[in-house]
């Protein structure tokens, strides 16, 4: 019987098998990194080895909008629950990454370079962890805002990053992000977005559009979970019986929104379907007793979730 527990949750040579409640072991291969700052984790999912790697964060002041459908004071009051804010918090960038019959596959690629200085930190997490950028075979996108494409295009260029590898990208999205008339659509403050997509994504030959349970690279399965956007999309890697959910941006940060599925984030293009994606989702990740990796989690960002009253709670690993 599988069960939560603090304990449970430190891996270690003979927890790890306990956290992912399976047969085989589940094994750090690189815990001392994971300590080193807390920057970049590798366990194992099966035969698949898997990095978390921290991007970096930007603080948000708390105000009113950061949930649609709750009052700032609820906001702070879960906040200070949960030991951040109450009035600045940080939105933390975590991408995730697996090495598999020799190819290395990244989910997402933060801001790359073309965010403020607090974040930019994959490359140099991603050679803390023994992965060489330049060694990226394909790169998987989640869903097209900037905190999870920016890092494909080159600092102030359109030049590609990863001009070598797959991009794969889900054609909700493309079709959505791609249309001429999106543009006047969108505040003024998000068409410099919308207009560097569609001056490059047309053109670049190395971009694959995928759809609801396809199946990207060996292992991984991709999962529609519409509602943060048209077109958002989460992952299932799965290797010898062992199952880790990539939830990408189902929820934002986890002390908000994983506790309260029922708040919008301001972040949501859909709040409804945001929250029914989210709750269904989650009960399968339950079900299934799988473990579960968020993009806005924090460090380390993987862990395993459980019902809670109306919501649910995340318990990360402890490397
Ligand atoms: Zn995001």
């Amino acid at each position: 019987m599988f069960e939560v527990s603090r304990r449970d949750l430190v891996l270690g040579s003979t927890g790890a098998a306990l956290v992912f409640g399976l047969k085989g072991p589940v094994s750090f291969i690189d815990a001392a990194s994971a300590q080193r700052a807390g920057e970049s984790l590798s366990y194992k999912v099966g035969d698949i080895e898997v990095f978390s790697l921290h991007e970096g964060s930007i603080e948000r002041t708390v105000t009113e909008g950061i949930v649609k459908n709750a009052g700032l004071d609820d906001v702070k009051k879960a906040l200070t629950a949960a030991g951040i804010g109450p009035d600045k918090i940080d939105n933390p960038f975590t991408v995730t990454a697996i090495r598999t019959g020799g190819k290395v596959v990244l989910f997402d690629t933060g801001f790359g370079g073309n965010g403020p200085a607090s974040v930019g930190k994959l490359a140099s997490n991603m050679k803390a962890a023994g992965l060489d950028p330049a060694t990226v075979s394909t790169v998987v996108i989640s869903h097209f805002h900037p905190d999870h494409i920016s890092g494909l295009w080159v600092k102030e260029t359109n030049e590609q990053v990863f001009p070598n590898a797959e991009i794969m990208m889900p054609e909700v999205e493309y079709k959505f992000w791609t249309d001429a008339a999106l543009v006047e659509k969108v505040p003024e403050a998000n068409r410099p977005h919308v207009k560097r997509i569609q001056a490059t994504f047309p053109t670049w030959k190395n971009i694959k559009q995928y759809g609801d349970g396809a199946d990207l690279v060996p292992g991984v399965k991709a999962i529609a979970t519409p509602g943060h956007t048209i077109g958002h999309m989460s992952f299932l890697v799965a290797s010898g019986g062992q199952q880790l959910f990539i939830q990408s941006d189902v929820t934002g940060i986890h002390q908000l929104f994983v506790r309260n599925p029922g708040w919008f984030s301001g972040f949501d293009s859909d709040g409804p379907k945001a929250e029914a994606t989210r709750r269904a989702f989650f009960d399968r990740v339950i079900a299934e007793k799988g473990m579960i990796a968020g993009y806005h989690f924090g460090f380390p960002n993987v862990g395993t979730l459980a019902k809670d009253g109306n919501g649910y709670a995340f318990a990360a690993v402890k490397a």
